[in-house]
């Protein structure tokens, strides 16, 4: 049996049913809110009340992918799972180096010390400031992915090494990997970059690729056998949801339907309805998916979308074959 790993417990991936595969909760600190106010997100009443209405559009589960260091908040993960009754997976790993001073411990420790980090956190519990008090301070919820993440067509030191941790912690862990790209470069790049380092891209998830809608580039990436992450719905600042729906005709065409996965990424407060805004988080259930239907999208390939593509993707790495 594949087990997810959610802030309430592991529960068998067949259990996780329909899921926003990339979605944040809580932003409460960091030098990410200084760069980008929008993005701050500390408000629990407000979660719980944007994941209730994901609940009441059918919603079953949700990927948190807020890592260490952007103000992730696993006390209050667990608070809005369970007043909602909706799955919560949470982050380990870091974001992309921008939202990181040069202090932080990110950019001073070796790659095999920060892999022992995400490890606890995946492992024991995550820790409530995320390593950045003087002392531990361990949560009984556990972390079920991890995060890595690029930059523009780039990769730095610090990204390798983020890289490399996230490689490590996945060996030792069996946990999914989830990357940030930007703009949906580097992918090729860092699927080799975690191949190199024993990571199977089965167990890896490239967010936001459909920021670069290229039809050929997702073939190819879907063919190592990473899934691709589409979260452009309802952001119609970057491309129109007809070029996501396109896209995924095309992928559903090429038989790559099985690599697809949709988050809302509503990662601004003013796009919660909670704040005033007109989409949230019920979004992709409420609005994208009855489009789909509406243009023909069969009811299989959504439910591959929604349910058994994050049950394969999200699953904790399953050794007893080979150890057997
Ligand atoms: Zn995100």
């Amino acid at each position: 049996m594949a087990i997810v790993r959610t802030v309430l417990g592991d529960i068998d991936s067949s259990a996780l049913g329909r899921t926003n595969a990339h979605e944040h909760l809580f932003i409460r600190n960091g030098l990410i809110l200084i760069l980008e106010p929008d993005f701050r997100l500390d408000s629990e009443a407000n979660a719980v009340s944007e994941v209730a209405d994901f609940r009441s559009h059918g919603g079953e589960a949700i990927i948190e992918t807020s890592p260490l260091g952007v103000g992730r908040d696993p006390e209050g993960l667990v608070s809005v799972s369970q007043a909602t009754g909706v799955h919560v997976i949470a982050a380990t790993g870091f974001h992309k180096p921008r939202y990181y001073l040069d202090s932080h411990w990110r950019n001073r420790l070796a790659a095999e010390q920060i892999a022992q980090l995400f490890i606890e956190e995946i492992e024991v519990g995550m820790d409530a400031y995320g390593f950045e008090a003087p002392f531990r301070n361990t949560t009984p919820a556990r972390a079920g992915v991890i995060k890595a993440a690029s930059d523009y067509q780039h990769f730095t030191t610090a990204i390798r090494t983020g890289f490399e941790a996230a490689a490590l912690a996945h060996a030792q862990t069996g946990a999914p990997i989830l990357t940030h790209t930007e703009m949906g470069t580097m992918a090729h790049q860092q699927i080799e970059l975690l191949r190199r380092h024993g990571v199977s891209p089965a167990h890896v998830v490239l967010s936001h690729v459909d920021r670069n809608p290229d039809w050929m580039l997702h073939r190819d990436l879907a063919q190592t056998g990473a899934f691709l992450e589409y979260d452009g719905p309802s952001r119609i600042k970057y491309l129109p949801e007809s070029a996501v729906m396109d896209l995924i005709s095309k992928m559903f065409e090429l038989g790559l339907g099985s690599q697809i996965l949709l988050g809302g990424d509503t990662a601004r407060r003013s796009y919660w309805k909670a704040n005033g805004g007109s989409t949230g988080i019920a979004y992709i259930l409420e609005r994208f998916i009855p489009r789909l239907r509406k243009e023909g999208f069969p009811a299989q390939a959504i439910d591959a979308m929604l349910v058994g593509n994050p049950a394969r993707a999200f699953a904790f790495r399953d050794d007893r074959k080979s150890t057997n």
